[in-house]
């Protein structure tokens, strides 16, 4: 089994959306400079005797044309170069959209299902409750800008080819998925168990980056239920002591600069 990160752009914004209330304003400095940090944007491929499994799908390069509303492109601006569109990066793994059989997304944000319309030939996994939410917030309103950090064409992918999860699940052999509620009702961490490199834990969005992991745990500033968010944080902690694992962050830039990326592999 080859495990690849696959590296999408970088996502710039004000650091208060990762560590909640980072900069805060007091009476000796009432209004102070706000952090603006870039973030790093990923996918992961997985090369393994069940076929190629895709965790996330990345943003739609047309997101600042347009694609995307304009309240998230100017809180979350979207930079990519040519070599990081999701084609690009599966073909450094010897990879055709077509070939990839298995999806799963983490959750159904901009920034993780923004390509699965590519992915034509793949089963796609996505947790029930974040799935429902989706669809709910998008039945709600037609306006683009009600629906939180889901863009509506980001979904258009054939029901018959969905599979809803509601809690952990074992996929494949060394593959599990994990139920991490909080950031959305529902988010799907995946856990891949490697010979030779041991457990790597993606948390996706339950954990951006090592300052939210603490100890002690610190609110991200895109919470759905706060304390689903710090249980699954816990049962992140609880799996990684289990198998001596290493939690891979998901939008922490020094962190994710330390990693191999495609075309190099963990296996
Ligand atoms: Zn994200």
């Amino acid at each position: 089994m080859r495990l690849y990160i696959l590296d999408n752009g970088r996502l710039e914004g004000d650091f208060n959306w990762i560590v909640a209330m980072s900069t805060v304003g007091t009476l000796e400095n009432r209004t102070p400079p706000i952090k603006w940090v870039s973030i790093p944007v990923y996918c992961v491929l997985i090369d393994s005797s069940e076929g190629k499994i895709l965790y996330d799908t990345g943003c739609h390069p047309d997101a600042m044309n347009g694609y995307w509303p304009p309240n998230l492109t100017s809180i979350f601006p979207y930079y990519h170069n040519d070599n990081q569109l999701l084609t690009k990066q599966l073909a450094l793994t010897g990879t055709t959209p077509e070939e990839v059989k298995t999806v799963i997304l983490s959750h159904l944000h901009l920034d993780h299902a923004g390509n699965t319309r590519l992915l034509s030939n793949a089963q796609v996994y996505v947790h029930k409750k974040d799935y429902n939410y989706a669809v709910h917030l998008m039945a709600s309103s037609p306006n683009p800008q009600d629906h939180g950090a889901y863009v509506k064409a980001d979904l258009d992918f054939p029901a018959d080819r969905l599979h809803l999860v509601d809690g952990d699940l074992q996929l494949f052999d060394g593959v599990e998925l994990i139920s991490l509620p909080g950031h959305t009702p529902g988010l799907l961490g995946l856990m891949v168990h490697l010979k030779q490199e041991g457990t790597l834990i993606f948390p996706s969005d339950a954990l951006y980056c090592t300052e939210n992991y603490g100890p002690p745990t610190k609110m991200s500033g895109i919470v759905y239920d706060s304390v689903s968010f710090r249980a699954s944080i816990e049962k992140i902690r609880a799996l990684q002591q289990k198998y001596d694992a290493k939690v891979m962050f998901s939008h922490d830039l020094a962190f994710f600069n330390t990693l191999k990326l495609v075309p190099q592999y963990y296996r």
